[in-house]
C-alpha cells in the first residue's frame, strides 16, 4: 500500500523570502545590515525602512534606534564601493557645496536636528503611530 500525504500542501515562499535567502547565500554577515524593526538582513537598510516601515527618512530610523544619525548604515565593502563611485563620477565635488551645513558640537544649529526628531515622534503619536 502506498501512503498518501493528505491535507499537506507545500507552502510556496514569497518573493521577499526568496530575496532574503539569496542575500544570505551570496553575502557574509559583515556585508549585510540587520533591520532593527523586522530583523531581516539588507545591503542597504535605509531604503528598506523608508519603503516598508513608513519612516519619512532613513535618518528618522537611525534617530529612533539611537544610531549615529549623521552617517548612513552601510556594510564596509558597500561603503568603499560607493566612495569609489563618487570619486569616479565627480559627485564628490558636491561635498564642497554642503560645507555651509557642517557644524561642530555645541553649535546652536545642531539642536534643530534633535528637535525635528521629537517633532517627528509627536507627529506620529498624534497620528496613532507607535
Ligand atoms: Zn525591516
Amino acid at each position: 500500500m502506498v501512503a498518501k500525504a493528505v491535507g499537506i500542501k507545500k507552502m510556496s515562499k514569497s518573493q521577499s523570502e526568496l530575496w532574503q535567502e539569496k542575500l544570505l547565500r551570496n553575502y557574509t554577515d559583515k556585508q549585510l545590515v540587520e533591520c532593527l524593526d523586522c530583523g531581516r538582513m539588507f545591503r542597504q537598510v535605509g531604503s528598506h525602512v523608508v519603503q516598508k516601515h513608513g519612516y519619512k527618512t532613513a535618518k528618522m530610523y537611525r534617530l529612533k534606534h539611537g544610531l549615529d544619525y549623521k552617517s548612513g548604515i552601510l556594510p564596509d565593502d558597500l561603503r568603499a564601493i560607493k566612495a569609489q563611485h563618487v570619486r569616479c563620477n565627480g559627485t564628490i565635488k558636491n561635498l564642497a557645496k554642503g560645507e555651509i551645513y557642517r557644524f561642530k558640537k555645541g553649535d546652536g544649529r545642531a539642536s534643530k536636528i534633535v528637535s525635528s526628531y521629537f517633532k517627528y515622534k509627536r507627529m506620529n503619536k498624534n497620528m496613532g503611530v507607535k
